[in-house]
């Protein structure tokens, strides 16, 4: 640590989540040091500082978290996993109660946290009045409420920070990193420059160069619509009544669908004699989607709980877990005993016969199948891995639109679902299995295979929408709006985009792709990440190299050479592949993955 004539100059690229939790843990860590250093503090980021690109405060309201608002917190728990003691906070609603002046006590809110909140009473935009006063634990916020949210964290956090920290805020966006010796020097695109001893890069969702063939849809004299953040896409450029093709049926889409009616005036209305509960009423100023993706069916949507969800029975599946060696087959030697906890919360009442039965098959759908026959029982499992595979007719809208009003009754029976409880067993046992195989601890053979399909599934079963966009959709299907193309589109590019599938082609001026790329390091394009090429490389897995930098514990980066990085750490969403649990935010009582890392990084910072 340097002595006190001489401060530290911290950088911390990126104001989202992250970039506010390393304060509040870099103030932590401080007040544990007896002699506290001084030190600069540069925050940059050419977002909203304490909401980040993906939550900033005047987006529209359109969009919603796909997280609860009792779910989401960014603040530590005492119970937490940490080298520095906890700061304790309201999570997401209880923030939303106390400003909307609900009574703490009978809401249950600890008298830290209402103290922390007396401490430094937030001021909200009147805009989310409404929002504030509708809000429920299991509500879908805006991502503009949570971003509002994530601002106080930071003033929050700024203000732990002990005297001799001098904070400076740069709205600009880093372009270069380079090595001066004893420090770095950070440029950034306002042609300022920072010196740094030390920098956290928490900068999130970096998009990786174009591909081949989204260098020829570029080249293309037409509109492609590039995979981005939906808030990010040009989609108020489409013209009104004209034919679009999109690709991608998750939560991209979903956004896209929202920001073509809702955000051009079209309204949702209650109606009994819709077969989702919901009508549309044009505004006349949409456009007509065409749409498809790989599995051709959407995203189903979240069960209808009316509370937090329930907690899922993994108990076989977690056993299984508790005996892995290093290099484990996934497949082999983790799915059938998941299987058999999806089955067994589909049928309680068959818990013997379930542990009974033989498996020897080492892929969901073979395990699915086996269980199946060994049951002689109705529910497949992997039906729901690709609902319109068997489908052989000639209207896949049709049939589709059949399959949502079959998943809407099913999320709004909640509880009483035996499906939605199965494939809630399917969802939460994500995070486990990505703890168990990080850092290359899984068989690369079953990484690439058993377990990418898992997880593949686990993100359309447990990851898609609100059910109040599900009912959305098919209220737009039935208003002629949305038709489905079916599934494995092959792209053809000519005088316009074409996609086909085997139920047929639909050509358009316009597409659009609403999902968005995985950060690769090996395949940089931000200035930034390019800069650091001589100072990270790609995490390899059994010898593979894959998208992530690779990092220590710590977070410091790894040379090409093998050597750690004295004072670049990366945090977050790049490091995917080597650490787990990267993308979703702080969720309270959960000791959160994202938390003990900004913990580790913030010490790290002042070792
Ligand atoms: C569209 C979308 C919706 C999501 N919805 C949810 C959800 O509902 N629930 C959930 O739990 N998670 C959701 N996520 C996941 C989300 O990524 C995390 O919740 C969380 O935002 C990650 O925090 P972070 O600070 O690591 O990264 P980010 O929030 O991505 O913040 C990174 C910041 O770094 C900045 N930055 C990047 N490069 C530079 C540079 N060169 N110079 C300066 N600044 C830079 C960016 O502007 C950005 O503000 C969503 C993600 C996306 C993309």
């Amino acid at each position: 640590m340097k002595t006190l004539s001489a401060p530290l100059a911290v950088a911390i690229v990126g104001m989202g989540p992250r970039g506010i939790s390393v304060i509040e843990r870099l103030a932590a860590h401080l007040h544990e040091h007896p002699s506290t250093p001084p030190i600069t503090l540069h925050l940059i980021d050419d977002a909203e500082h304490g909401a980040g690109r993906i939550w900033e405060t005047s987006q529209t309201r359109t969009l919603c978290m796909n997280t609860l608002a009792g779910a989401v917190t960014l603040f530590t728990e005492p119970e937490s996993t940490l080298t520095a003691p906890a700061l304790e906070g309201p999570i997401l609603y209880e923030w939303i109660q106390l400003l909307r002046g609900d009574d703490p006590t009978a809401a249950g809110i600890s008298d830290a946290k209402v103290e922390l909140f007396r401490q430094f009473p937030p001021t909200v935009d009147r805009a989310f009045a409404t929002e504030l006063d509708e809000s429920r634990p299991e509500s879908h916020p805006s991502r503009a409420l949570y971003g509002a949210y994530l601002r106080w964290v930071l003033t929050v956090a700024l203000a732990q920070l002990p005297d001799g920290v001098e904070v400076v805020h740069h709205f600009s966006r880093a372009t270069d990193i380079a090595d001066a010796g004893d420090h770095d020097v950070l440029t950034l695109a306002d042609g300022s420059q920072v010196a740094a001893d030390k920098t956290v890069l928490a900068y999130g969702w970096q998009v990786p160069a174009a591909n081949e063939e989204e260098q020829r849809l570029a080249a293309a004299d037409l509109n492609w619509v590039r995979p981005d953040n939906p808030v990010e896409q040009p989609v108020e450029e489409i013209p009104a009544g004209q034919k679009v093709l999109v690709r991608g049926l998750g939560m991209g889409f979903f956004d896209v669908m929202a920001l073509v009616t809702i955000n051009r005036g079209g309204e949702f209305v209650a109606d009994d004699s819709a077969r989702g509960g919901l009508r549309y009423q044009p505004s006349g100023r949409e456009p007509q989607l065409v749409v498809t993706s790989g599995r051709g069916y959407p995203y189903l949507p979240k069960s209808q709980y009316h509370s937090l969800p329930p907690k899922a029975d993994l108990s076989r599946f977690k056993a299984a877990l508790a005996d892995l060696g290093d290099d484990f087959d996934f497949g082999a030697e983790v799915l059938p005993a998941l299987v058999r906890d999806a089955y067994a919360a589909y049928y309680p009442e068959r818990a013997a016969e379930i542990d009974a039965a033989k498996l020897h098959a080492d892929t969901l759908p073979a395990l699915a199948a086996e269980l199946s026959a060994a049951l002689n029982c109705e529910f497949r499992l992997d039906y729901w891995m690709n609902p319109l595979a068997a489908y052989d007719g000639d209207d896949p809208t049709g049939f589709i639109a059949a399959g949502l009003e079959r998943d809407i009754a099913e999320s709004q029976a909640g509880r009483d679902s035996r499906l939605k409880a199965a494939l809630w067993a399917i969802s939460a046992a994500r995070k486990p299995a990505s703890i168990a195989g990080s850092e290359g601890r899984m068989s690369w053979a079953s990484r690439t295979g058993a377990y990418r399909e898992f997880m593949a599934f686990g993100q359309m079963v447990g990851s898609g929408p609100p059910l109040f966009r599900t009912q959305q959709l098919l209220a737009l299907i039935d208003a002629g709006l949305i038709t489905f193309l079916g599934d494995h589109p092959q792209l053809e590019i000519g005088d316009a985009f074409t996609l086909r599938t085997r139920f047929g082609a639909a050509s358009s001026d316009w597409l659009v792709d609403a999902w968005m790329h995985q950060p690769d390091v090996r395949h940089a394009v931000d200035p930034m990440s390019v800069s650091l090429q001589a100072r990270t490389r790609p995490f390899h897995d059994h010898g593979h190299p894959t998208g992530s930098p690779e990092t220590t514990w710590q977070r410091r980066t790894i040379h090409p050479d093998g050597a750690v990085d004295e004072r670049l750490h990366i945090i977050g969403i790049p490091t995917y592949a080597q650490w787990p649990d990267t993308t979703i935010s702080p969720m309270p009582g959960t000791d959160p993955l994202m938390l003990q890392e900004t913990d580790r990084t913030a010490g790290d910072l002042l070792a």
